[in-house]
């Protein structure tokens, strides 16, 4: 499945790497060691999870039949309009944006007001195409990815008491197994040392 959720996103328009871009975006405030390799593997991380490809399918697939003019009325003129109040397209990409836990919501809400890159090119209206699903998709994918770094970078921290307290309640205790491996006596700057990133894999 997870082939077909990179052939749809080839077909419409989408690359993997210009995601990775984006995350690289919202990753880097938060760590100088983050690299564009290191964010698009976590791309590719998110769209194995199934909650990530079949949210993508089904989005994908409403844009495809909106387009065809293949939808009954009166989804077809709203989905092919993109209508503001329509909120369909955020809720769907939720999915996929919640795969990592919560933090991933602060992100999607970011991407969705600044239409970083690719986001803004896909929503921007080109004739004849239909792309009210996939922008969302892509910002809840990027941010599902980005969440990910966060997990394996915060969160790893957190466990091994190197991080400071409070401002991380979203992101501690998930996804993460192998921690033995950490390095106890890692940086307690807001990135973590390599081995504990090395250590996280999920
Ligand atoms: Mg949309």
């Amino acid at each position: 499945m997870k082939d077909v959720v990179l052939r749809l996103f080839a077909e419409r328009g989408v690359d993997i790497e210009e995601i990775g871009r984006i995350v690289y975006e919202l990753q880097r405030p938060y760590s100088d060691s983050i690299s564009l390799e290191q964010c698009i593997e976590s791309v590719l991380r998110v769209i194995e999870k199934r909650e990530a490809q079949h949210a993508i399918i089904t989005g994908i697939a409403l844009d495809m039949l909106a387009e065809q003019n293949a939808l009954p009325e009166p989804l077809n003129s709203i989905v092919r309009r993109d209508e503001p109040l329509y909120g369909v397209d955020e809720v769907l990409a939720l999915a996929v944006t919640n795969i990592y836990g919560s933090v991933g919501l602060t992100s999607f809400g970011y991407l969705d007001k600044l239409k970083l890159g690719l986001i803004g090119r896909l929503n921007d209206k080109e004739k004849g195409k239909v792309n009210t699903f996939l922008d969302d998709l892509v910002a809840g994918v990027a941010a599902a990815a980005a969440a990910r770094i966060a997990h394996q970078r915060v969160g790893d921290a957190v466990d091994n008491g190197v991080a400071g307290s409070g401002s991380s309640g979203g992101v501690a205790g998930r996804g993460g197994s192998g921690r033995e491996g950490a390095s106890p006596s890692a940086s307690p700057s807001p990135s973590a040392s390599p081995q504990v990133r090395e250590a996280a894999s999920g």
